[in-house]
């Protein structure tokens, strides 16, 4: 098969320039560009400015000026939440400019990128909601002399940090949010796929977000990542990306103690018992593991199958596996698109090959598909998988699917958490007490029962053990941007600490 490129989607791959926001201003760095090349295509479709740590520093210095002296943190909740809507509304009426930027950038297929950015349209309302609710707490329960008042407060100068796979639903899961509580900050996008959320930066302003409230810094991690997690004028960084950077974003913010919320990798289980409703159960596994071309921190990667359904299922999963789409991003009836860059493409290989090495067998799939352009993986099951594998306890993040069996609900719940990540987990079956127990001893932020890969704005997300650190979404997403102070105020005469009463009375 070869990928055909209609005209308008030539239209489309024409390479755009972008620029970098700061403090109001659309401004070039000094280097040359990052070029992009479209993961599926093969040709140059974006170049992105290469911020410099001159860059990042003049976006936190605006930030900062935004956040102590700006009108933004001292706006009523309700000018906040109108601004909110309004971006929400031109994310909206710019939506089929901003699906084709991270279809072409990241190779995902466009009737799933459509279905993200309406997602984040609904964050973005969400966030505009939860501004009006942000409060604090009152005690007047404390006696006559004292009334105690608990203050929200922004937390001051955020820098959001985002990652390829997902590039405009991952920054609109904490950037409304932040902006919402009132903080200001500084957004660094992959440098892969930045185009998206450089359009985000046009869209606040035309929508009223005043100067300097949110910057976009594009380039790499080491150069402009570095500064945003360091530097002594942030005061905290949300990053989401892999638990490598995310435990170095840890330690550089450890030097000012900054606060710091991370979404990191995973290696989600799938456990499927043999009273579940195994048709749904085949439709999710291959969607689980397939879906963004497994390059996806909730990917179900690893089937814990009851061994008396083992061989069946694995049978199932592979004819269907042979039925789903792999091809061009832009074509409508694509399901499974490209591969980030060739390097990633050569790491997922690694594991397959390791794993067939150490004894796993290739039920579907294993290698390339030639496409004639881009690069394209088939996708892949791995069945007679042992714990002990990297394929079973490390984050590949390609469409690969581990299968491992398991004769107990013990044996199923310690597999399930056999592994140093707790993102997400999924059971399946009929039995009410099967899933509840499963569901409250595997160690992971989300438990789907009997479907997958589902979720809400209202619905929390984050994960447990080395999947990160604090939840995105959800109704306490905007006080995770905010500060806790105490007003404890005294009311008429104070009891001295020194001075005995009666005198003090005479
Ligand atoms: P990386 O960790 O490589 O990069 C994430 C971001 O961090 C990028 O913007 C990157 O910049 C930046 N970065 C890199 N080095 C540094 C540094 N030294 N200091 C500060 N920032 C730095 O992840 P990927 O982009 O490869 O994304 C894939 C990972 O993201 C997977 O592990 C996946 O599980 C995780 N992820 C987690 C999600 C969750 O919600 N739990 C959701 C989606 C993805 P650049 O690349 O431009 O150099």
């Amino acid at each position: 098969m070869t990928i055909s490129i209609p005209p308008k989607a030539l239209e489309a791959l024409a390479a755009r320039d972008f620029k970098m926001l700061i403090d109001g201003r659309w401004l070039e760095a000094g280097a040359a560009p990052i070029e992009r090349v479209a993961p599926s295509h093969g040709v140059v479709v974006s170049r992105f400015q290469a911020g410099t740590k001159a860059d990042a520093e003049r976006a936190i210095a605006a930030a900062r000026r935004a956040f102590d002296t700006g009108p933004w943190p001292r706006m009523t909740a309700a000018q906040r939440s109108t601004i909110l809507l309004k971006a929400a509304d031109l994310i909206a009426a710019r939506a089929e400019e901003i699906v084709a930027l991270d279809v072409i950038e990241a190779g995902k297929p466009i009737s799933q990128v459509r279905g993200e950015i309406a997602g984040a349209v609904d964050i973005w309302r969400y966030a505009a909601a939860l501004a009006r609710d942000l409060h604090g707490e009152s005690y007047n329960t404390l006696g006559d002399g004292t009334l105690g008042v608990v203050l929200r407060e922004a937390i001051g100068v955020v820098s959001i940090i985002t990652p390829w796979n997902f590039p405009f639903l991952i920054v609109s899961q904490k950037l409304p949010f932040a902006i919402a509580a009132g903080c200001t900050t500084v957004v660094k996008p992959s440098e892969l796929s930045s185009g998206s959320t450089v359009i985000l930066g046009e869209i606040l302003q035309e929508a009223g977000v005043p100067d300097g409230v949110v910057n976009i810094v594009t380039g790499t991690g080491a150069e402009v990542g570095a500064v945003l997690t360091a530097h002594p004028d942030i005061d905290m960084v949300s990053f989401t990306g892999s638990t490598g950077v995310g435990k170095l974003t840890m330690t550089n913010a450890a030097t000012t103690l900054k606060k710091v919320s991370l979404e990191l990798g995973g290696k989600n289980p799938q456990i499927v018992f043999p009273d579940a409703d195994l048709d749904a159960f085949v439709d999710a596994a291959v969607f689980g593991a397939y879906f963004n071309a497994g390059e996806c921190c909730n990917a179900g990667s690893r089937l814990i199958l009851h061994k008396s359904i083992a061989e069946e299922m694995v049978a199932r999963i592979a004819r269907l596996s042979a039925e789903v789409k792999v091809g061009d991003p832009l074509d409508p009836t694509t399901q499974v698109g490209a591969i980030i860059t060739p390097q990633h493409f050569e790491k997922i290989a690694g594991y397959v090959n390791a794993a067939s090495q150490a004894g796993a067998q290739l039920a579907h799939g294993g290698g390339a598909l030639d496409l004639g352009r881009g690069q394209f993986m088939a996708p892949t099951i791995l069945s007679g998988v042992t714990r002990d594998m990297a394929v079973a306890r490390e984050e590949v993040f390609g469409p690969v699917l581990s299968v491992l069996t398991f004769e107990t609900v013990e044996e199923a719940i310690s597999i399930a958490n056999a592994v140093d990540y707790g993102l997400s987990a999924g059971v399946w079956s009929r039995d009410f007490d099967t899933c509840l127990t499963i569901g409250r001893r595997i160690r992971a932020g989300t438990i789907w029962m009997n479907t997958f890969m589902d979720g809400a704005s209202e619905l929390p997300f984050g994960g447990m053990k080395q999947s990160g650190l604090g939840r995105e979404l959800g109704r306490h997403a905007v006080e995770d941007y905010t500060e806790t102070k105490t007003l404890n105020m005294h009311i008429g005469a104070r009891t001295s600490w020194w001075m005995p009463q009666t005198e003090r009375l005479a």
